[in-house]
């Protein structure tokens, strides 16, 4: 439910959506903590990263709903307060989805390619190519080591 009062709009969640959610969205957090360590395979520092940062979008969006979910019973400053965190949550959306969020991360993640000859590598996605930061084909992050020399 949405409705505009003055220059402000009024945003209205059910009270038994909002339990929903939040129970939701807590039993999901840490299904989705252990498919990050799967997916970086046995890369713990990237996992630390990766698992970190999902905790406190999560954290943040459970925060909110729950101080929502108070808020059914209290009035005045409070819901003032939380209409500036739904608007806030709004631009969390506005960025895109935690899907969208999680194959961007993976898309970053620098992965291993194999070697093929002195000049180039093969790409999980199976192009051949010459070592870059980023596969050309699939745009995927590669893990590649430049050799720099400093003269
Ligand atoms: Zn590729």
């Amino acid at each position: 439910m949405r409705k505009k009062v003055g220059d402000k709009i009024i945003i209205g969640v059910k009270q038994e959506d909002l339990e929903e959610s939040i129970a939701g969205l807590s039993q999901l957090l840490p299904v989705l903590l252990r498919n990050i360590a799967i997916g970086n395979k046995g890369n713990i520092r990237q996992t630390m990263i990766d698992q970190a940062e999902l905790s406190k979008h999560f954290n943040t969006a459970i925060d909110t709903m729950t101080m929502l979910y108070a808020a059914h019973v209290e009035d005045g400053p409070v819901k003032e307060e939380i209409l500036n965190i739904i608007s806030e949550v709004e631009r969390y959306r506005k960025i895109g989805s935690i899907e969208e969020f999680e194959q961007l991360k993976k898309k970053n993640t620098p992965t291993k390619v194999e070697p093929r000859g002195e000049m180039w590598v093969k790409c999980q996605c199976g192009a051949i190519i010459r070592p870059n930061k980023y596969c050309p084909y699939c745009g995927q992050r590669l893990e590649v080591v430049f050799c720099t020399k400093q003269y």
